[in-house]
């Protein structure tokens, strides 16, 4: 063999029929790890190529007379050396070189690794993100939670506890608001009757608290019945409530409360026979809440002097 081909880039060698090598270049002995030139083609594959040899190789290439670019194992100190095969069939013999191809192997494994790792980040993230998902629901509940107790103590702010009919704070707050309107538009004037019911402690001391808190409930039931939006009512004390008529005719507002002292005193509910005493007055330009809450204080103050069950207006 000429020396040149001793040093070309990549394995030579020249096979029988047999498959017997008869010419090795030095590249490939290298590439072998070997001094000498070997026997026969099985000698330098690993098992599995040489079955893959016998398989592939030899019934191909006796049809097609070459072979390109073949991957095969050789066994190269007992370890396989991947390789690219390119034969070709000349003057009855196999001519043929090869390529190591450890840094395209290399370069794969990397692929394969780099690719698992995008796998397992990809699911590290899914997982994340479900998890994510999970703790968002859990905000998302936990503040619907806090709206509906936000809910609960603005009811309980508002309301009264024993009757559930808006409470003294609330009542004020209604007077504040409908002064406003009434001072900015007189078309907006309004009405506000107090009353208590008569007597009440002897109904305690006749029935016992709890018949009393039941009559106080009662009442409660059929003021909500009576009274609507925009009217408003309201317990302000014990056994004492508060209607603001928001209508700018007093004088209606007037026959709504007798209407209103009557069912009271005559309802068949009233088996206990309450009655009460009542006090109505209507803005005055310049009001503060304070003086209009105290002249109908004042007219229920009379209606209990006159003997109670009736309505006085100032
Ligand atoms: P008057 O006609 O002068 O108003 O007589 P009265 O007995 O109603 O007046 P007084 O102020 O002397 O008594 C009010 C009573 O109302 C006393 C109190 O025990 C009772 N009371 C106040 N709040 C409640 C309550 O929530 N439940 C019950 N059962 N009784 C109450
Ligand atoms: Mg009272
Ligand atoms: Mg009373």
């Amino acid at each position: 063999m000429e020396e040149q081909m001793d040093f070309l880039p990549c394995g030579y060698f020249v096979l029988t029929s047999e498959w017997e090598f008869v010419e090795m270049n030095k590249t490939m002995r290298d590439l072998l790890h070997l001094d000498k030139m070997p026997r026969h083609m099985h000698d330098v594959l690993t098992v599995p190529s040489k079955v893959y040899f016998q398989t592939y190789f030899v019934p191909s290439i006796s049809v097609h007379q070459e072979i390109r670019e073949m991957y095969l194992n050789f066994k190269v100190d007992k370890r396989p050396l991947p390789v690219l095969m390119n034969v070709s069939k000349r003057n009855g013999l196999y001519e043929g070189i090869v390529v190591q191809i450890t840094v395209r192997d290399e370069y794969e494994n990397q692929l394969l690794k780099a690719k698992k790792e995008a796998e397992r980040v990809q699911q590290q993230t899914d997982e994340a993100y479900n998890k994510l998902l999970g703790l968002l629901e859990e905000v998302e509940y936990k503040q619907q939670q806090l709206l509906d107790l936000n809910g609960e103590l603005q009811e309980l702010a508002t309301r009264d506890e024993l009757t559930g009919l808006y409470n003294r704070r609330v009542f004020r707050r209604n007077l504040d608001d409908a002064i406003d309107r009434a001072e900015l538009f007189m078309t907006r004037s309004f009405s506000l009757l107090l009353f208590d019911i008569d007597h009440f402690k002897t109904v305690n001391d006749t029935h016992g608290h709890l018949v009393g808190d039941e009559v106080l409930k009662e009442l409660a039931r059929k003021l909500e019945y009576k009274i609507h939006s925009p009217h408003v009512v309201a317990r302000i004390g014990g056994e004492e409530f508060a209607v603001l008529f928001d209508d700018p005719n007093h004088q209606k507002n007037c026959e709504r409360a007798e209407k209103l002292r009557c069912y009271i005193a005559r309802s068949e509910w009233n088996s206990i026979g309450i009655t009460v005493s009542m006090g109505i007055t209507s803005f005055r330009k310049g009001d503060q809440s304070s003086q209009i809450y105290s002249r109908a204080d004042e007219a229920q103050y009379i209606s209990k002097r006159n003997g109670r069950n009736c309505l006085t207006h100032i």
